[in-house]
This record gives structure tokens, sequence and C-alpha cells, in this order.
């Protein structure tokens, strides 16, 4: 079966800790060493495609910011459409958006009114699942627009943070868990 165990372990091991960023006390899963690397950057996109290549999906919704890099590869292979899902104030046309809360305080997603159309089928996609306050937003703004959430998909889930506890029964897929 792909991907190989080895070949996430290859990725895992090229993510780079960064302690204390961007504030004291975090450790920073930093994925542009896999980035610059040709064949792990391709690897790493391989993995999302083969697990969705043969289920029906409409679209590919990407989180601001790490998260357009993976999807709009994955979405460039499997032919569909990307979505781009951006912290408040980014996006020019007119928008739909979610707050939700942070450890202080609370912030906004948005998503443009056209992008999703009802019913649509969408795989959510971030480099690293935290808390999952974020990725829970992103999915209910694609349900707010009437799309429907077949996946939330991550690189790297930091499994100690419990992020799945804020994603409800929505299906999760992590290639990589972190410890
Ligand atoms: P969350 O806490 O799950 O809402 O994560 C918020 C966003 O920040 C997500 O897009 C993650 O990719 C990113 N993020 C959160 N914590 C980390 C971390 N320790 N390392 C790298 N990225 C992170």
């Amino acid at each position: 079966m792909y991907p190989y165990r080895s070949s996430l372990d290859r990725l895992k091991k090229e993510i780079r800790d960064v302690p204390d960023f961007p504030k004291p006390g975090v450790l920073f899963k930093d994925i542009t060493p896999i980035l610059v690397d040709a064949q792990l950057f391709r690897l790493a996109v391989t993995v999302f495609v083969e697990r969705y290549q043969r289920k029906t999906i409409d679209k590919i919704a990407a989180i601001d910011a790490r998260g357009f890099v993976f999807a709009g590869a994955v979405a460039h292979v499997l032919g569909v459409g990307l979505i781009l899902i951006r912290k408040k104030g980014k996006l020019p046309y007119k928008t739909i958006s979610v707050d939700y809360d942070l450890e202080y305080g609370h912030n906004t997603l948005e998503m443009h009114v056209d992008s999703v159309k009802k019913d649509e089928k969408v795989i959510i996609i971030d480099d690293v699942l935290a808390t999952g306050g974020t990725a829970g937003a992103a999915a209910n703004l694609v349900e707010k627009a009437g799309g429907k959430v077949v996946e939330l998909a991550f690189l790297l889930e930091l499994t100690f943070l419990n992020g799945r506890e804020r994603l409800g029964d929505r299906p999760i897929y992590a290639a990589i868990e972190y410890p």
C-alpha cells in the first residue's frame, strides 16, 4: 500500500522544530524543509492525492496560509477546483465568515460567497492540526455555504492538543502524528 511507512517517516524527520515561535512556549513545526526538497514536496502531495483520487470530490478547500501550498498542488493533480479560506480582510470580493475562539480572544475566517455550491463535496487541507480551532471554523464555513465536508486532511497532527475534539464527528486524516 502507498504511502509506505518509510516515506512518511522521511517526511516526519524533515519537519523542523522551532522552539518559542511565534511566542514563548510554542514548539513550531516548520514544514518548509519539505517544500524546498523536490522529492519530499512531491511525496507530501502524493500522500493526499493517493488518498483522494478514487473518491468523488468537487473541490479542495485550503486553509491560510501553509495549507494553500499543499492544497493547490493536490487540486491541480486531482483536477478539481481550489477554495481559499483566509483570515479576515484578505479576500477582495463578497465573503461569508465564521468566528472562532482562540486561547485569548477570537479570530475570523472568510471565504468568497461563490466558492462552494450547495451539496458540493469538499476536502479541507492544512499543514498542521493543532488545537483544531482553525480547522473547525473552516469546516463550519464550508457547511454554512451548503457544502459537505468529506474529510479534513493534515500533513501533521499534534495529537497531545486533542484538536480532533473540536472537529466533531467529521472524518479526519493526518499523514503523520506527533509525538
Ligand atoms: P489550530 O490551533 O489547530 O487552530 O492551529 C492554527 C493554525 O496554526 C493552523 O493553520 C496550524 O497550521 C498552525 N499551527 C498551530 N500550531 C502550530 C505549531 N505548533 N506548529 C506549526 N503550525 C501550527
